[in-house]
């Protein structure tokens, strides 16, 4: 970084504000080109942004120094030669950014103060996509012409990419649309279908995209347009430009015409009043986000009545009657300092990066995942590296990439440990699936006897959800373990016998020593379905748990299944093809069916494999056919793999194990994975042994709500989200997390939210906590 970039800007000279303006210049140019036309951007949006802002704060400074090819004259980049020209009927403009609600106040009053109005100005708040702009143009109701922004005048020809987009109608339904009309909005890609797109790049050995944006301009700027018809872009139609005849007198009113004419318009959007309005649609939207499933980078308000938008007209480049308010920077970068490894339960070692404490997104961070020894290969991450940081919603923060040039010489590439950090000093291990394959986890070799597992392991077992014992915090579980008091969850309940050692320990009273004993005892009586959770399989939550007890009944019974399952495992091919994804449980039974059945057929020999397996397994649906022709290739390593999976059905007490509720044939094998390993049939005898484990509750089936699947949603006044769930479950019910069409009832207390709107759109019955307590007669 040169002198002049960081100098105060009322420090500048002139002649040093003329070098400030070219390199800026430069600079930004360059940027664009990699961000436009080779969509592969080197810096964040925000340092790119910073860079747009300084070079604007220099111009008001020296307002007659504004260069012709100034960056501020300027929106988006020259296209690319690639593709026709194409100049758009009116010209496509960005809109002005806005930071803080103080930018939001501003913009209102300037609105108001132009127009001369005392009174409140609607405005329309939509969530600002983060995508690439198009303009597509209709005449007669059809779509005759497409193009990107360009450089906002002149843009690239599309048209048959375009085309490619199943949310871009070929022909206008509904009435009321001009002759001639350019309807503008962003095609975007969705964070599933980006992850995808990555993950098949990479598999290919392809370049992968930076992000979401990047993959949908490089998706739509293929020359190719058989390549762009494989991508899923979607399209959120938001404005027009040009039209013959006037169509609406709102943003809002043309909003809904959109719509009407077959396009898809954020559902998120929502026309408010007054500032207070804009200050609140832009928490909204702020809350939505994580949500949504695709990108957004902040909240666009515009004048509701087009009228005033007229009046309103612009400024320089930019409309006087919208604006973008940004959501602050969710990158930033900061130095790594240090790389902890945290062993969990099951003996995972986790790798996490101590940074500098930095702001992102308003939250102060200072802890990132590094997921595993993989992900910090891949990055190349050492330590007193320059890292740049992401933070999305709720998540943990994640390290994107590291800055090589800020690298400190003398930092050398981290050595994962090939020793547990735990007293014992293990040997660390990749961890297998139940099928052999290695998977990117590290785990410690050391099972019970490393203290580190043995300790989260306990932790687990004590839990709120487990076992529920107070009194047993992190501090005791270590102490009493490192006194040998505690190998196993038994011996919590053999505490007793170590009253006197006890009360002689620092701390201990008569009465806390009382407590925590009388706490463990009221514990010996257990639920089944806390029994089993406490066990911490791996993937045996709550609510596997749950479902295991309600089929079982009994902790003997479900021991007995798991044992004999434990030597019933499923063989890997079997295992693989259960996992593979689009391949569910009906498509796995026709497989083996066919496998077993083998019958004869007359197939073309030129048929591909989706085709052959169309014939020959009429059950497959068209998800389960690709998932194995990509999987396989060709017939007869399928009709190898099928009869080799067929061979390898595991025994009946895994498939009993497999079948039930959310149980499904991962947790089916770590259950029998856990069980097949002595020192866990001992442990879980030796409980057993300390226990009075109490049956399962069949669910009742002769309620109002047997059988029926209820969400609820905002806040319970009469019991807590767990009660209520738990007592509707043993009423029958299904609870579920999210409203769909299958969803029967939602039961909504104050502050409900967007499961509200769900409930609205897919017309489920939505009753209060009166209504559902009146309902189920409590
Ligand atoms: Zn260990």
């Amino acid at each position: 970084m040169d002198s002049a970039r960081t100098k105060p800007i009322d420090q500048l000279t002139e002649a040093e504000a003329v070098q400030e303006l070219t390199a800026l210049a430069d600079e930004i140019a360059a940027h664009d080109i990699r961000y436009y036309q080779e969509d592969a951007p080197t810096v964040s949006d925000a340092d790119y942004d910073a860079l747009k802002q300084r070079n604007a704060a220099v111009e008001q400074r020296f307002p007659h120094l504004v260069r012709d090819n100034s960056p501020s004259l300027r929106v988006g980049a020259a296209r690319s030669e690639q593709f026709a020209p194409v100049e758009h009927g009116v010209p496509m403009l960005s809109l002005d950014n806005a930071f803080s609600d103080e930018d939001a106040l501003e913009f209102d009053a300037r609105v108001k103060r132009f127009l001369r109005l005392d009174g409140e100005v609607a405005y329309t708040a939509e969530p600002k996509i983060d995508g690439l702009s198009a303009s597509v143009l209709y005449r007669d109701g059809r779509l005759v012409r497409a193009a990107t922004r360009g450089d906002g005048r002149v843009g690239e020809d599309v048209t048959e990419n375009i085309r490619t987009i199943g949310d871009i109608p070929h022909k206008l339904s509904g009435s009321g649309w001009p002759s001639e009309i350019e309807i503008r909005g962003e095609v975007y890609l969705g964070a599933e279908e980006f992850a995808a797109l990555n993950a098949a790049a990479e598999a290919a050995g392809q370049r992968t995209y930076a992000n979401p944006r990047n993959a949908a301009a490089g998706s739509l700027r293929q020359i190719d347009s058989k390549i762009t018809a494989q991508r899923p872009l979607r399209f959120f139609a938001y404005a027009w430009g040009l039209f013959s005849t006037p169509f609406a007198e709102t943003q809002w009113e043309a909003l809904q015409m959109l719509k009407a004419w077959g396009f898809q318009v954020t559902p998120q959007s929502r026309r408010v009043e007054g500032v207070e309005g804009l200050l609140e649609a832009y928490r909204y939207m702020e809350a939505e986000r994580p949500k949504l499933g695709f990108d957004i980078d902040g909240v666009v308000y515009k004048v509701d009545r087009l009228d005033w938008q007229q009046r309103l007209g612009f400024v320089s480049r930019a409309p006087r009657w919208g604006i973008a308010r940004k959501f602050p920077a969710q990158q930033a970068r900061t130095v790594l300092e240090a790389i902890d490894i945290q062993v969990g339960r099951t003996g995972a070692l986790t790798p996490v990066a101590r940074l500098q404490p930095v702001t992102v997104g308003g939250v102060v961070v200072t802890n990132a995942t590094l997921h595993n020894a993989d992900e910090i290969a891949r990055l190349d991450v050492r330590i007193g590296d320059t890292v740049i940081l992401q933070r999305a919603g709720d998540v943990i923060p994640q390290i994107l990439s590291i800055i090589p040039e800020e690298r400190p010489a003398d930092a050398e590439p981290y050595d994962f440990p090939h020793l547990c950090p735990c007293p014992l000093k293990t040997e660390v291990v990749r961890e297998t699936t139940a099928s052999g394959a290695e998977t990117v986890v590290r785990r410690c070799s050391g099972e019970f006897a490393c203290p580190f597992q043995k300790l989260a392991h306990l932790r687990h077992f004590v839990s709120r959800r487990a076992f529920d014992i107070e009194g047993l915090g992190e501090k005791q579980l270590t102490l009493f373990s490192e006194r040998g008091w505690l190998n196993s969850p038994a011996d919590i309940f053999r505490l007793h016998e170590k009253r006197d050692e006890l009360l002689a320990l620092d701390r201990f009273g008569e009465t806390s020593v009382r407590n925590l004993l009388d706490g463990i005892e009221a514990r010996r009586e257990i639920a089944l379905e806390r029994f089993v959770y406490g066990l911490g399989i791996r993937h045996v939550g709550e609510t596997t748990s749950l479902a295991l007890a309600r089929h079982f009944e009994t902790a003997e019974a479900f021991v007995a299944t798991a044992r004999a399952a434990a030597d019933q495992t499923a063989g890997s091919l079997y295992a693989e093809l259960s996992d593979l994804e689009g391949l569910g449980p009906t498509a796995l039974a026709a497989v083996l069916d066919f496998a077993r059945s083998r019958p004869a057929l007359l197939i073309p020999a030129s048929a591909s494999l989706e085709e052959h397996l169309r014939l020959a397994i009429p059950r497959l649906n068209a998800r389960a056919r690709t998932a194995l022709a990509e999987r396989f290739g060709d017939w007869a390593s399928f009709e190898a793999a099928a009869a080799q999976a067929l061979a390898q059905t595991p025994g009946e007490a895994f498939q009993e194990l497999a079948s039930i509720g959310t149980v499904g044939v991962v947790a089916a094998r770590m259950i029998a994975a856990f069980f097949a390993e002595d020192h866990n049939r001992a442990m879980v005898d030796s409980l057993l042994g300390e226990l009075r484990v109490i049956p399962a509750e069949k669910p009742k089936s002769d309620t109002a709500v047997a059988g029926k699947t209820v969400v609820f949603t905002g806040a319970l006044e009469r019991m807590t989200r767990d009660e209520a769930k738990a007592q509707a479950e043993r009423l029958g019910a299904k609870v579920s997390g999210s409203v769909s069409k299958k969803t029967d009832l939602v039961v909504a207390g104050p502050g409900a939210g967007s499961k509200l709107k769900d409930a609205e759109k897919h017309g489920v019955q939505v009753i209060s906590e009166e209504e559902w307590l009146a309902l189920i007669g409590g």
